[in-house]
């Protein structure tokens, strides 16, 4: 009677939020009130799935969810990436019948790193994917280390796993669970790349010495540890080229299929690969999924380009405090040419910190190229980073600052023929947008 209560009262606390619209939790709270364990009174489908990673959860959950539902399966999914008690309850409890019976094919969510282990202790996944580790709003989660640590509590020995094969943190986590379902990317099929630090160097296993066949960028590439046996494993889905061009991949192993990726960003090619192989692991057909995949508008895209009187802009949304992230940005900006303006407001969204020692670890070296031909600092830190900018090859001479955010206008009004690339944060995003000229024509990213 109680749960029946619960269920109720949760189901019409949603109709009121959505009146409001407000409240992602307030529902579950209020259900779990009238009944505190009405979580684990609730029969739910064979498969439920969590998602987590230092980057490309967000995104990686919508294209898996866009993937399942265009091919006609109903799925129970945390759109607001409620992480707390309450909003996992709101969530499920939308999808139940009175008799407690989550009526979906399957529910996916996006877990937080450090919150898996005890989201997962109300609700734990039959699939856990976690697709990379490192570092990451260090301010936050410390170092990948301390995140790996967090993660391993949440994996229990009856969870099936996908990981990233390529990433050797990431695949430690392995032994933790029962079977485990590799994605990667084939040695050859991405330029490597370095960064400015290497936490690739040492085994997280044994801690002796890696080495690298190939490696694509960060810690991802082709390892084995020179000291224990620790290397990477064959991937059951592969990419096994990679068109730069047209953003076309293809996959081989378990499915074979031929996908295209909007933004041209080896990133993008990871997120649409582990949301195909795990659409196809959840009994979607492969051709199927890559169409749906294929097709999709991420809405939580991290580009998003305009045209203003012919000029074309493009703004890459980058997580501060993530440095590579921020490097993935960095060779697209590069690649563009033009001018780059690189714009740290606010470091984070969440919480407050002045701390901006990440800015060591990215490699704005990058944007020494001739094509770059100015590169403007703007924001509350554009010192910070004119000091970090001062450390590396870039002449001085093209580098200005601009610690007012009024005046981003003049970067609009000078040559249509140059484009302009930012690079900032969500937490500096919409200080961008909204100081566009009202003439600013949104494009599509295809
Ligand atoms: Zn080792």
């Amino acid at each position: 009677m109680k749960k029946q209560l619960a269920i109720l009262a949760c189901k019409a606390a949603s109709l009121v939020g959505r009146w409001l619209g407000k409240g992602s939790s307030m529902p579950g709270k209020v259900a779990l009130k009238i009944c505190p364990d009405i979580l684990a009174r609730l029969s739910l489908p064979e498969n439920v799935v969590a998602v987590t990673g230092s980057n490309g959860k967000t995104t990686t959950v919508e294209l898996l969810v866009a993937a399942l539902e265009k091919n006609g399966k109903t799925v129970c999914w945390n759109k607001e990436g409620a992480n707390q008690i309450e909003g996992v309850a709101t969530m499920l409890l939308r999808y139940a019948d009175l008799r407690g019976r989550v009526r979906c094919d399957m529910v996916v969510m996006e877990s937080d790193e450090q919150y898996a282990r005890h989201t997962f202790a109300f609700l734990k996944p039959s699939l856990f994917a976690v697709l990379n580790l490192y570092r990451d709003q260090m301010t936050r989660n410390g170092h990948p280390e301390y995140i790996y640590d967090r993660i391993a509590e949440a994996i229990s020995p009856e969870m099936d796993l996908f990981l990233n094969a390529d990433d050797p943190l990431t695949a430690c986590l392995s032994s933790l669970g029962r079977n485990t379902t590799w994605f990667g990317v084939a040695e050859g099929v991405l330029e490597e790349e370095k960064g400015v630090y290497d936490d690739g160097k040492y085994c997280p296993c044994c801690g002796g010495e890696m080495e690298y066949a190939y490696r694509q960028f960060a810690t991802f590439g082709n390892f084995a540890c020179q000291h224990c046996d620790y290397e990477r494993d064959k991937p059951d889905f592969e990419a096994v080229s990679y068109d730069e061009e047209s953003g076309n991949f293809t996959v081989s192993g378990r499915a074979e299929a031929t996908l295209h990726t909007g933004l041209k960003t080896p990133y993008s090619l990871y997120n649409m690969l582990a949301a195909f192989s795990l659409a196809v692991m959840l009994g979607v057909d492969p051709h199927g999924a890559a169409q749906a995949l294929s097709s999709h508008r991420l809405k939580s895209g991290r580009a998003q380009r305009w045209n203003v009187g012919g000029k074309d802009i493009m703004l890459l949304t980058s997580k501060h405090e993530n440095s590579v992230s921020y490097d993935r940005s960095l060779s697209l900006a590069a690649k563009r040419g033009g001018k780059v303006l690189v714009m740290v407001d606010a470091i984070s969204r969440k919480y407050f910190t002045g701390e901006t020692s990440w800015l060591w670890d990215i490699n704005f070296n990058k944007l020494n190229v001739p094509e770059v031909e100015h590169i403007v600092l703007a924001g509350q830190y554009a010192c910070d980073l004119a000091e970090r900018f001062s450390f590396t090859d870039i002449p001085q001479e093209k580098i200005s600052l601009m610690r007012d955010l009024d005046r981003l206008p003049e970067l609009f009004d000078d040559r249509a023929d140059q484009p302009l690339t930012v690079v900032t944060c969500f937490s500096d995003r919409d200080k961008f947008i909204r100081r566009l000229p009202a003439e600013a024509q949104r494009e599509e990213i295809a």
